[in-house]
């Protein structure tokens, strides 16, 4: 909790019995596997991740090219030329990038050419429209007349404004390694590859489940004693985010039937099962009884706040599968950022990418953090930069674990770690970057 002056006193020993956050994501990665792979069009498989090393198939460029728009020419042909004296050259073609010139530019002669048109035979460099006397050719109206001769202003070394074949990639190079993830720049790779599909590993299909009689959906009318099911929205966004294919399967109310038909529905198809709420210790819910009968699952309190209860293990599914599973607790704040320390990593991992944490800055807390029971706090947290160009870490008000607005507004964590028993307005600390945007930018 944070900003309390009058904080409960702590025992004086760390509780025995609670897992730290790095040995839950270390046991809940341990049950996910990666996925088999898939071949998809490029630009479908975005935020996936190459099963294969890509070697390219040719030089990139193909070809010798220009990088301006001029003229190719042969270097010796210019020298000699200034302002003053400009050397003529006769004008024998134009060329414009697709094409490929026919003839060679000999001694005195040059080719009008477009960036990117490969170089003529016979030219050895370009000499760029803006060194040349070819804005005065043509008078007003007559643009696109024929030029005949050119004045170059300026005498040009070999090699001048050509872009060299292979300069980018060469033939058998490796390009793309396999692990890669494929966002916007390693599409364009393939692309220039001349590659249109890929061999990618497969994302994962997450099966999303509430639990709780009092849960109702988004669009119910409002009934007493009931509140709207958010966790399953929040949860599904997040799988969503984090390249997961989200499958929710509505609420279970809180009976044996009930949820053991939803589980068995959700293991026909999905690769991960998250579940919320039931799970915490004292909980008489059936959703403990039907998990662990169901499957191998196993119920922990962590050390983390909010979020303590969590359970994971994973389910024997249709078609000799092991399908994983994390029981992430009902509150909504503990939900979202339990699936944020684990279901991401687990997600990442089943989709074969590396799970790593999150960036980490060192930021001065605006308010206190206050530790009451040996957990790492999590305080929902603006960053953002002071006058001076220090990160602030600014708490986004009320931390109880069912205040979701608090969430909402913050775009990262700032952490009092476990053996603290405060972060002291003023003092340093670290915030765990969720998203490097604002959330009201
Ligand atoms: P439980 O873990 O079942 O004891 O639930 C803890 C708290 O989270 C209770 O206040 C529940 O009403 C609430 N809760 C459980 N599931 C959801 C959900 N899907 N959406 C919003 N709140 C929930
Ligand atoms: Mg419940």
């Amino acid at each position: 909790m944070t900003t309390s002056k009058a904080a409960p006193a702590r025992s004086t020993e760390p509780p025995v019995d609670m897992l730290p956050v790095e040995d839950a994501v270390d046991r809940i990665l341990s049950f996910c596997q990666r996925l088999p792979t898939e071949i998809k069009a490029i630009d479908d498989a975005v935020g996936q991740v190459l099963a294969r090393d890509i070697t390219a198939p040719f030089d990139i460029p193909p070809h010798d090219n220009t990088a301006m728009d001029g003229y190719a020419v042969q270097s010796a042909s210019t020298d000699g030329a200034s302002e003053s004296s400009p050397v003529r050259l006769k004008v024998i073609g134009e060329l414009a990038a697709g094409y490929l010139f026919k003839d060679a530019v000999g001694p005195g002669q040059a080719v009008r050419i477009m960036t990117g048109a490969p170089m003529p035979d016979g030219a050895d460099t370009i000499v760029p429209f803006e060194e040349t006397d070819e804005m005065g050719l043509r008078a007003p109206g007559q643009e696109h007349a024929a030029i005949e001769d050119v004045g170059i202003l300026k005498a040009a070394g070999p090699g001048n404004n050509i872009r060299r074949r292979g300069e980018d990639v060469r033939a058998g190079q490796r390009v793309l390694d396999a692990g890669t993830v494929l966002r916007g720049p390693q599409v364009a790779v393939l692309a220039s590859l001349g590659v249109g599909e890929v061999e990618v590993v497969r994302r994962p299909r997450v099966a999303i489940l509430s639990t709780g009689d009092e849960l109702l959906t988004p669009g119910d009318p409002p009934a007493a004693g009931k509140i709207y099911d958010s966790n399953s929205y929040g949860l599904s966004a997040l799988v969503s985010q984090y390249g997961g294919i989200p499958q929710r399967f509505g609420i279970a109310q809180d009976t044996i039937s009930a949820l053991t038909a939803k589980i068995n529905e959700a293991l026909e198809s999905c690769d991960l099962v998250i579940t919320s709420a039931g799970v915490s210790r004292g909980d008489f819910d059936v959703v403990k009884e039907v998990l662990a009968r169901e499957g191998a699952i196993d119920f922990w309190t962590v050390k983390m706040k909010p979020g303590k209860p969590l359970a994971f293990g994973d389910f024997a599914a249709p078609g000799e599968r092991r399908v994983p599973h994390i029981g992430l607790p009902g509150n909504p704040v503990s939900s979202l950022l339990a699936f944020e320390l684990f279901g991401r990593l687990a997600i990442y991992q089943m989709m074969g990418r590396k799970p790593q944490p999150r960036p980490i800055i060192r930021a001065i807390a605006d308010e206190d953090i206050v530790n009451t029971d040996w957990r790492r706090v999590y305080a929902r947290a603006i960053l953002e930069q002071d006058s001076e160009g220090r990160w602030r870490a600014r708490l986004t008000g009320p931390q109880g674990s069912g205040v979701l607005t608090s969430m909402a507004l913050a775009n990262g964590y700032a952490v009092c770690p476990e053996d603290r028993e405060r972060v002291r307005a003023g003092e340093e600390c670290d915030v765990i970057m969720v998203d490097w945007d604002h959330p009201l930018d």
